[in-house]
């Protein structure tokens, strides 16, 4: 079958059968709004079945970090399929792919968190954090220690606990969310300050003044953690204000609150540090990962757990018998198999400075070729992280109405130029995440088409 036939026939069962996530579900099936069937892909460029080739300057979803077609991840997983394609990881059976990998995470990690548990996904890796706090508070035996503090426009995944850990209305809405034990206290976002007298340092303190008092409105006992993500990543692609971190992890500690960093995004290379919280100067209890641990060229994820955190852990199964906590494909060999190669990559190709030093760069010339244009309120980024928020007025950040749809208008513009962006949620923010392989020259053809695309909708 040629391929325009085929794709005629793939287009109708698709529109038919497939229940895309995150897609507007009415517009789909009636067809107002299109499909598109991505066929192949190498370095940072996708193909789809019309042949029309795109540059991903969002490495899938801020995922295929290490770039598409690299064949060494691709041997791997076969390899690993050939010779054992499963087996669990119940009761201490194990890979070679999964151990190793295992110890060549807890290299990577900050200091003090040695143990990973593995799952498919951040959000799952998430609610396994979620229960490792709970099991660990009542193992201490405070079991009225159980609230979550999360950030409003933070992302940690989209299930019941963790769309509630999601500081966005589309995630709450209609799915009777957020649960009761989740709360959320303000977003580190300078950009979108209510006072714009305050300086970076003031709002930093605001926000961390705002942290305590929900915490002491609520009770430090009652409260077992805060989540959050070194930069917040799809609520806006923000970087915090100077020294946020650093006050907030002074009011967890005070109030014996335990930190989970959420590196799905950041980790393994993204802000050009090996993680996140090496980058902003994090001490976590648990840092959840998926995403850049395998490039995805494979499903993982893991919660990194602290030995603080660990050694309560051992405690609690000598009280109780083993942890009542498991999935079947946890440690996937096939998904180790693809962590182990991918982090080889990472190396060996040098992608962790080029992130840092090519996505430098993109911010400076998307600064230069933008920042100045009056529909542009801020660009912002760190390492190989970019952000454009478009805005009515400059002066007075407003919002253009949500009907107009500019974000995606913008993205609409730049796909037909051969790039993708992303249009973020709730705002007109154009957000970038290519692979770390980014070479200058391509992040000059992501900058000339967003430039293209500003000034052809505004
Ligand atoms: N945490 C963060 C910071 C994320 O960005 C995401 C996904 O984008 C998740 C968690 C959820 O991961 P997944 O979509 O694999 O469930």
């Amino acid at each position: 079958m040629d391929n325009a036939r085929a794709n005629d026939q793939l287009t109708q069962w698709d529109h038919d059968h497939f229940f895309h996530p995150s897609t507007h579900l009415g517009q789909f099936a009636r067809r107002e709004m299109g499909n598109r069937i991505i066929q192949k892909a190498d370095g940072v460029r996708i193909t789809d079945r019309e042949g029309k080739t795109s540059l991903d300057a969002f490495a899938g979803l801020y995922c295929v970090n290490v770039g598409y077609g690299r064949t060494e991840i691709a041997d791997a997983i076969a390899e690993q399929a050939h010779e054992l394609a499963y087996y669990h990881s119940y009761v201490g059976h194990g890979t070679e792919a999964s151990i190793t990998l295992s110890r060549m995470i807890a290299e990577r990690a900050p200091e003090g968190l040695n143990h990973v548990y593995y799952g498919l996904s951040g959000s799952d890796a998430n609610e396994t954090n979620i229960k490792l706090v709970w099991y660990y508070n009542n193992i201490l035996g405070r079991p009225e220690k159980k609230k979550i503090i999360s950030r409003w426009r933070g992302y940690h995944g989209s299930g019941l606990m963790t769309g509630s850990l999601t500081g966005l209305h589309l995630f709450h809405q209609k799915f009777d969310l957020p649960l009761s034990q989740v709360i959320h206290t303000e977003a580190p976002y300078y950009y979108r300050r209510d006072d714009l007298s305050m300086s970076e340092d003031q709002f930093t303190a605001h926000c961390a003044a705002e942290l305590e008092a929900l915490i002491e409105r609520e009770g430090a006992d009652t409260i077992a953690a805060f989540i959050g993500e070194p930069v917040l990543g799809t609520g806006g692609i923000v970087p915090p204000p100077a020294g946020y971190w650093d006050a907030i992890q002074k009011v967890l500690k005070k109030h014996d609150i335990l930190l989970i960093a959420d590196e799905v995004v950041t980790g393994f290379g993204r802000l050009g540090t090996m993680m996140g919280s090496d980058h902003y100067g994090l001490k976590p209890d648990l840092i959840t990962i998926a995403k850049g641990l395998t490039s995805a060229y494979a499903p993982l994820s893991g919660s990194i757990v602290s030995d603080r955190m660990w050694e309560v852990l051992e405690r609690g199964t000598d009280e109780n018998g083993p942890i009542g906590h498991g999935w079947t494909y946890s440690a996937h060999p096939i998904g180790a198999a693809a962590g182990v190669a991918n982090l080889k990559l990472l190396d060996s190709m040098n992608l962790v400075s080029n992130a840092g030093e090519v996505g430098a760069y993109l911010n400076k010339a998307m600064t230069e070729a933008i920042g100045g244009h009056a529909h542009v309120g801020e660009v912002r980024g760190e390492g190989m992280l970019c952000a454009v928020e478009l805005v009515k007025d400059r002066d007075d950040r407003v919002y253009f109405d949500a009907s107009e749809k500019v974000g995606a208008r913008v993205v609409a513009a730049m796909l037909d130029r051969g790039i993708i962006a992303r249009a973020m949620p709730q705002g007109d923010i154009i957000g970038f995440a290519p692979p770390f392989s980014l070479t200058r020259e391509e992040a000059d053809e992501i900058v000339a088409a967003t430039k293209a695309a500003v000034e052809e909708v505004l």
